[in-house]
């Protein structure tokens, strides 16, 4: 079955919201298997990131603000499913009824990062939980 990479970002996790989004996955039919909290260096965020490294706000996201949660979902179509369950990157552009939509409050501060395809979740899965720590 496709597995996906959802953090809880540290805006998230301050604001009470690791429940919600875990319900969120949950009601929707998903399979936990995996699931951290954690306080990412800045190499580690560098590594999740690097696709990004050439825009303006990399220093931005490569900066740590607290712990996140990482979790890995597994069900059909997880990564695609994932992403319409996390919403738009931009507030503007979030419809309500996915998470951005009903809790982001701007670009930065958008509760919850999703893999964008299943090349990129293998990657961050990688980069975030060992073998033994996935069930
Ligand atoms: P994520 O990867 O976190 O799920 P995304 O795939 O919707 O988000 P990306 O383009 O991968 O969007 O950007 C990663 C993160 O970088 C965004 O979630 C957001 O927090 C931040 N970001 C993206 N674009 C901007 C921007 N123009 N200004 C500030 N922050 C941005
Ligand atoms: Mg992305």
């Amino acid at each position: 079955t496709e597995q996906t990479f959802i953090a809880i970002k540290p805006d998230g996790v301050q604001r009470g919201l690791v429940g919600t989004v875990i319900s969120r996955f949950e009601n929707r039919g998903f399979k936990l298997v995996a699931i951290k909290l954690v306080t990412p260096s800045k190499e580690h965020l560098e590594k999740h990131y690097a696709d990004l490294s050439s825009k303006p706000f990399f220093p931005k996201l490569i900066t740590c603000n607290g712990p996140i949660v990482a979790t890995v979902w597994e069900g059909l179509d997880a990564v695609k499913t994932g992403r319409s369950i996390v919403g738009a990157t931009n507030p503007l552009a979030s419809t309500p009824g996915t998470i951005r939509g009903d809790y982001a409050l701007s670009m930065g501060r958008n509760v919850i990062h999703g893999s964008d395809s299943v090349e990129n979740a293998k990657a961050e899965i990688e980069n975030w939980f060992t073998a033994e720590e996935i069930i």
